[in-house]
C-alpha cells in the first residue's frame, strides 16, 4: 500500500498529515523487525525513534561495562537463518558496542533506515472512533495518521532519575548510566560516586574503580550476584552451536525464561541432600551467569529451598570480600531471584580495592546533594562527579510517556492508574489496533528478550494480516478476556516468592507507582500456548469491527 499526504478536514489549523497503514514508536529490536514484517506484508509503515541510531535501550545505555547477561548467542534474532548464520559474536556476552553493531547490521541488511525516522520522539497518540484512526504527532512537529500503531518503547528505556534535593547546586558532573555521553567519560584521577547496586551499578563499578582516584559506592539495597565468567567464543564452539541454531532456539521455548541456556533442574532443592544441593550450586557458580537460579525448580517457589541458594551465595559474598564488615553489607537477605539476579565481572572484588568504599544508606538515605557531593547525615562525600545507576521506570514508564488517547477519548495513563490492564501484554480494551510489545502481563523481561519479542511481533504483524484480509475496520480485545488475564497474571505471581520484595517488577522502585506485578510469571511455553490457543479459536477474547 502507498502512502498518500492529504490536509485533515476537521481542522483549517491542523497540519498535512501523512498517511501510513502502520506507525511504530520505537527502533529498538522490537520496531525493527515490525518494520520488516510490515514491508514484507506490503503495508506502509513509519517508525519513529528518539535516538539518532537503531538499538533501542542499548543505544542510549553505554556506560563503563555494559554487555547483556544473556548468551549473545541467543540474546539475538532467530527470525532469519542467513543473518544468524553470518552474523559472528565474539564474546559469550556481548558487550553494548557489539549489539549496536549487530543493530546496524540488521538495518543495512533488511534495508530499514528509510523508514525510520530518528531524533523524533513521539508526543502522542490519539484515536478518531469516526474514522477508526489513530493520529500520531511528535516533537519534530509531525502529524500523520495510520490505521495501526504499535508501541515498541522497551520495557526497560524511560531513566529513573530519582529528584534528589540539591542536584542542581553540585560543583562536579553527573551522569545517569542510561543516558551516558557518546564520546565516554574518563575517571581518572577522580573522586567518584555511583549511587544504586542493580545491573548497571554492579557492571559498572568495577570499571571505575580501576580509574578513579577514589569511589565511593551508595549502596541501600544489596544484590545477588553471580560472576559472567565471560570469555571469547571459540570458533569451533560457535562452528557447533550454528550447525544446531535451530534445534538450541526450539529448546530455548520449552524453557520458562525462552532460554536454552538457563537450563531448568526438575528436581526440588528441599528434596535432595545438602551436598548434591551444595554440588549444583557450585557447578553453576563456576559455570556463571544467571542459569544459577535454574538450579532446582522450588528456587522461586519454596522459601526453605530458596534461602539454601541465597545463603551458598552469601558465603561466596563472604569469600571474595576481605573486610568482614563491608562483606556483610553486600550481603542481600530477601530472596534471591525476587529482585532481578545480576550477573557480574568482579563486581564483588572491586571493594577489596583500598580506594572503593560501599556507604550504606539503607537506614540513612542520602539527604541530599550538596555542591561537594552526597549528604548522608551530617557527612558530605566530597567528589568530582557522581553516576545515578538509579535504573529505569520500568515496562510502563515509556508506554505511558506518550499520551495515549483511545476510543471515546479514553485515556491509557487514567485506565491503568490503579496498575496497567492488558490482555496478553498485547493489546488493552478501549484502545482499538493499537498494540503494546512486551507490554504488562506478558513474560516479557523475566525472558530472553529478543525472541521473546519476535514472539509478540510474529502474533501482532499475524493479526493485523487477518484484520485486513477479513475486512474488520478494528480488533481489541474484550474487557471479560482482559479482567481474566489480569486476575490469572496476579494469580499466578501470588503463587511465587516474586512478589515478596521491592523490586521494579512490582514498581516499588517509583514514588506514587502502584504495586502490581507486571510481568507474566507463569512461564515462556505457557503464555506461548496460550497465544496459539487464542488464534485458533478464531481470536478468542477479541472483538472485531
Ligand atoms: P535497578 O535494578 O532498578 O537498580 C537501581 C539501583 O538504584 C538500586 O540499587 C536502587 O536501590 C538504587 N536507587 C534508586 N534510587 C535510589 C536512591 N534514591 N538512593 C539510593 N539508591 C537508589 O536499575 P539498573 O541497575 O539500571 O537495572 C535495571 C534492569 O535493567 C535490570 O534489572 C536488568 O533487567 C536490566 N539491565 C540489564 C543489564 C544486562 O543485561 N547486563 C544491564 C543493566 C540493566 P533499591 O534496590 O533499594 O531500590
Amino acid at each position: 500500500m502507498q502512502k498518500t499526504t492529504t490536509k485533515r478536514s476537521n481542522s483549517l489549523d491542523m497540519p498535512s498529515s501523512i498517511k501510513y497503514d502502520v506507525v511504530v514508536v520505537g527502533a529498538g529490536f522490537a520496531g525493527m523487525y515490525l518494520l520488516h514484517r510490515f514491508r514484507k506484508m506490503g503495508l506502509s509503515a513509519r517508525v519513529f525513534e528518539t535516538a539518532s541510531s537503531v538499538g533501542g535501550t542499548w543505544y542510549w545505555n553505554r556506560y563503563p561495562g555494559a554487555r547483556c547477561d544473556t548468551w549473545s548467542i541467543e540474546y539475538s534474532y532467530k527470525f532469519s537463518e542467513e543473518l544468524q548464520q553470518e552474523w559472528e559474536w565474539s564474546e559469550l556476552y556481548a558487550t553494548q558496542p557489539e549489539i549496536i553493531r549487530y543493530a546496524k547490521h540488521v538495518a543495512d541488511r533488511f534495508d530499514l533506515w528509510k523508514d525510520i525516522q530518528f531524533n523524533t520522539t513521539v508526543n502522542s497518540v490519539v484515536y478518531d472512533d469516526l474514522s477508526a484512526k489513530w493520529t500520531v504527532t511528535t516533537d519534530a512537529g509531525d502529524v500523520c495518521e495510520s490505521r495501526f500503531c504499535v508501541m515498541a518503547t522497551g520495557c526497560i528505556s524511560l531513566p529513573n532519575k530519582p529528584k534528589f534535593q540539591g542536584l542542581e547546586n553540585f560543583a562536579g558532573t553527573w551522569y545517569h548510566t542510561a543516558r551516558w555521553p557518546d564520546e565516554g567519560v574518563d575517571f581518572t584521577g577522580k573522586r567518584v560516586a555511583v549511587i544504586g547496586t542493580g545491573s548497571s551499578g554492579i557492571q559498572s563499578i568495577p570499571i571505575i574503580a580501576e580509574q578513579a582516584q577514589h569511589l565511593y559506592v551508595f549502596q541501600r539495597t544489596p544484590n545477588y550476584s553471580i560472576p559472567a565468567r565471560n570469555r571469547l567464543l571459540d570458533p569451533s564452539e560457535v562452528k557447533e552451536i550454528k550447525a544446531n541454531y535451530s534445534e538450541i532456539r526450539k529448546r530455548a521455548q520449552t524453557t520458562p525464561g525462552n532460554q536454552a541456556r538457563l537450563n531448568l533442574r526438575k528436581e526440588n532443592a528441599i528434596d535432595v541432600p545438602e551436598s548434591e544441593r551444595l554440588k549444583e550450586y557450585q557447578y553453576r557458580w563456576n559455570e556463571g551467569g544467571s542459569s544459577f537460579i535454574g538450579a532446582f525448580q522450588d528456587l522461586l517457589f519454596n522459601a526453605d529451598s530458596n534461602e539454601t541458594a541465597a545463603e551458598f551465595v552469601r558465603d561466596r559474598i563472604r569469600e571474595i570480600v576481605h573486610d568482614p564488615e563491608t562483606a556483610e553489607k553486600l550481603c542481600p537477605d530477601n530472596v534471591i531471584g525476587c529482585k532481578r539476579l545480576c550477573v557480574d565481572s568482579n563486581y564483588f572484588e572491586a571493594f577489596n580495592r583500598e580506594t572503593v568504599t560501599l556507604i550504606d544508606v539503607s537506614n540513612e538515605p542520602i539527604e541530599c546533594i550538596v555542591g561537594k557531593g552526597p549528604k548522608v547525615g551530617k557527612h558530605v562525600y566530597d567528589v568530582d562527579a557522581i553516576v545515578f545507576a538509579t535504573g529505569f521506570d520500568n515496562i510502563t514508564g515509556a508506554l505511558l510517556n506518550v499520551d495515549i488517547l483511545g476510543a471515546k477519548g479514553k485515556i491509557l495513563k487514567e485506565k491503568w492508574q490503579d496498575g496497567p490492564r492488558s490482555y496478553l501484554g498485547l493489546m488493552t480494551a478501549d484502545f482499538p489496533n493499537l498494540f503494546t510489545v512486551t507490554g504488562p502481563g506478558s513474560p516479557s523481561v523475566l525472558t530472553n528478550m529478543i525472541p521473546t519479542i519476535e514472539q509478540h511481533v510474529e502474533w501482532i504483524t499475524d493479526c493485523i494480516d487477518y484484520v485486513i484480509k477479513n475486512e474488520y475496520a478494528t480488533i481489541q480485545p474484550t474487557v471479560e478476556a482482559e479482567d481474566d488475564w489480569v486476575n490469572h497474571v496476579n494469580e499466578v505471581a501470588d503463587r511465587s516468592l516474586r512478589t515478596t520484595c521491592n523490586s521494579w517488577y512490582i514498581g516499588a522502585n517509583i514514588k506514587g507507582k502502584p504495586r502490581v506485578y507486571m510481568p507474566y510469571t507463569g512461564g515462556f511455553p505457557a503464555y506461548l500456548e496460550k497465544c496459539k490457543a487464542v488464534i485458533a479459536n478464531g481470536y478468542q477474547g477479541f472483538r472485531f469491527s
